[in-house]
């Protein structure tokens, strides 16, 4: 590709392999779960997998949105499964998870956004395993602040929603998402007394300032703890590296984000929203 230069070395990482690998592959397998490393090709499954954690992905593996930077599957989902919540608090049990992150795909097509399920996962793991601490990275409500309501009053230590991108890009990034909007449900979501948290793609063709707006707009939302890291395209088919961002520049914008009030600032090429989660609970 003109333009676009190869892959830099500080992206290279090791391979998914070893004996915890091997059980937490088994363990997702058995439950007949999902997870958002394998969904999302995540560089990190052996850093992660082999340390025995893993991001799980509830309400199915089809999402009706479209984002031009994700690996998740577009399309009508029918999957409803009411006992999932039971296997995945079974799942993060028996790998003793001690902080367990959540996400899932975006269910536009139910009149609760799939709220329920949310509510039901969150209270069941904590039942089961009341030592540990959950994030629940959640899609937008679409303005249902019901349902947001409903998702996030769980008892979850950290309700994370990424922006993924700077305001301009959306369009093509998120096409079914809205800037303001997913700025407002972190407002309302710290409004409600929630540790919040957000992250940001780089790489995607975005500014120096554009970055820097987006960090101005979550602080002054009510943002606690922001995510940067660099985009990898999952596909041909997938949105464009349009720039490998360097770690000197990722350090740069950590201080940016610092000095803007955000109180912690996970920034480098390998981040991803559910990287080093576990820090996050004490912020
Ligand atoms: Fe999974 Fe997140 Fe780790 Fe990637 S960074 S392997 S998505 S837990
Ligand atoms: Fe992927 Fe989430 Fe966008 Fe669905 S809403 S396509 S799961 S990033």
């Amino acid at each position: 590709r003109a333009g676009v230069p190869k892959r830099p070395d500080w992206l290279r990482v090791k391979l998914p392999i070893g004996p915890e690998y091997a059980k937490v592959r088994k363990l997702v397998d058995e439950h007949k779960l999902h997870t958002i490393c394998e969904s999302g090709n995540c560089p990190n499954m052996g850093e992660c997998w082999g340390a025995g954690t893993a991001t799980f992905m509830i309400l199915g593996n089809v999402c009706t949105r479209s984002c031009t930077f994700c690996a998740v599957a577009t399309g009508r989902p029918t999957e409803y499964d009411t006992d999932e919540p039971r296997r995945v608090a079974e799942a993060i049990v028996l790998m003793k998870v001690k902080h367990a992150v959540l996400t899932s795909v975006n269910r536009d097509e139910l009149k609760d956004r799939g709220a329920e399920i949310w509510y039901q996962t969150v209270r069941l793991i904590k039942e089961a395993s009341p030592k540990t601490t959950i994030e629940t990275l959640i899609p937008d409500t679409k303005g249902n602040w019901e349902a947001l309501e409903r998702m996030i009053s769980a008892g979850q230590e950290v309700v994370s929603h990424n922006m993924e991108t700077v305001e301009r890009l959306y369009r093509r990034v998120r096409p079914q998402a809205r800037y303001e909007r997913s700025l407002e449900q972190i407002r309302r979501t710290k409004e409600y007394g929630q540790r919040t948290k957000s992250g940001i793609m780089l790489g995607l063709g975005e500014t120096h300032d554009e970055v820097v707006k987006a960090m101005d707009d979550l602080a002054v939302n009510g943002l606690d703890i922001l995510t940067l890291g660099q985009y990898l395209q999952p596909t041909k088919m997938h949105h464009e590296v349009l720039e490998w961002i360097h770690p000197d520049t990722f350090a740069m914008y950590r201080e940016e984000g610092l000095k803007r009030g955000l109180k912690y600032v996970e920034s480098g090429p390998l981040v991803r929203s559910s990287y080093h989660a576990e820090k996050h609970v004490n912020v």
